[in-house]
């Protein structure tokens, strides 16, 4: 079944309903959610009433809630550790951010790896593995590492370093990998022939590994190390090759969401998860969202 949405907003006062209603008002079936702001840490308590009355609506639109996916704000860094106050306030955060997905029902949490800032990307790693460890000791909860576009220091640029950082977890069965399009194609992936790059990441990871695909077209050409998001169509993957990854049949239940830009004021989603479900590029979508 084709699993397929964008993030949404998560709003103090509506809670993970608001999302919900976000996500369905873009014909979507699935959704991911940041638990406040992106780019911050502050956060509010959950309040219970709120998340039940959503899995309830849930149940009605049969929304695989098990599959609903958190994104960490990513201005978390378990990578660098030269300050060490810094990089225990990652940690805690992310205990923090781990018990809020709990306290939701959430089971995934995607996560960049985090910069080594200067640190070198062995000791990166190490410092990635040795947070996530302390913070995986504990839970069910599933942190999914992103795979990074190489923008500046990012970890997490090829399926290597992924492998790496999963092969020190100790905790297995609660480690997982989100690919992202866009970053995959900007760290040099070929994302043209799909089939293959996901044989290559079997070899090398493990497809049992992919749990989220965040779909995005880029900006930039492949190998350019930037991370700017597109629209689907408008950029160098191009709509049919988006496509067929999202219709792939080895990445089938496995939800799939949007995180391309805003046009003007206006979310892209509904019209871009109707061009997803009727497999044709709607070159107008630009015109249609300006404001
Ligand atoms: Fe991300
Ligand atoms: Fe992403
Ligand atoms: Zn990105």
């Amino acid at each position: 079944m084709l699993l397929i949405g964008s993030h949404v907003g998560y709003k103090k006062d509506t809670q993970l309903l608001g999302s919900l209603e976000e996500a369905l008002s873009y014909g979507a079936n699935t959704f991911m959610f940041y638990t406040g702001a992106p780019q911050n840490t502050m956060r509010s308590p959950i309040d219970k009433n709120i998340t039940n009355k959503a899995i309830e609506k849930m149940k009605e639109y049969d929304i695989d809630y098990s599959k609903v996916i958190v994104h960490a704000p990513y201005i978390i860094n378990l990578a660098n550790n030269s300050d060490s106050s810094k990089y225990q306030f990652s940690i805690n955060f992310l205990k923090e951010e781990v018990a809020r997905c709990e306290d939701l029902g959430i089971k995934y949490l995607v996560l960049h790896p985090g910069s080594h800032v200067g640190l070198g990307v062995d000791i990166g790693i190490k410092n990635i593995v040795d947070g996530l460890n302390q913070i995986l000791e504990n839970t069910n909860v599933t942190i999914l590492l992103e795979t990074m576009a190489g923008k500046g220091s990012e970890i997490g640029i090829n399926f290597h370093e992924i492998k790496k950082i999963i092969t020190g977890i100790t905790n297995k069965k609660n480690i997982g990998v989100c690919l992202d399009t866009c970053h995959l194609n900007d760290a040099g992936y070929d994302v043209k022939d799909f089939d293959k790059l996901l044989d290559y990441f079997d070899e090398v990871v493990g497809l049992e590994f992919i749990k989220c695909i965040h779909i995005n077209d880029s900006k930039n050409e492949c190998n350019a190390h930037k991370d700017r998001h597109e629209n689907l169509g408008y950029g160098t993957i191009g709509f049919d090759n988006l496509i067929n990854i999202i219709y792939n049949s080895r990445l089938e239940n496995i939800p799939k969401i949007l995180e391309t830009p805003y046009v003007g004021k206006n979310a892209p989603y509904k019209l871009e998860i109707e061009m997803i479900k009727n497999k044709q590029f709607d070159d107008k979508l630009k015109e249609k969202l300006a404001d």
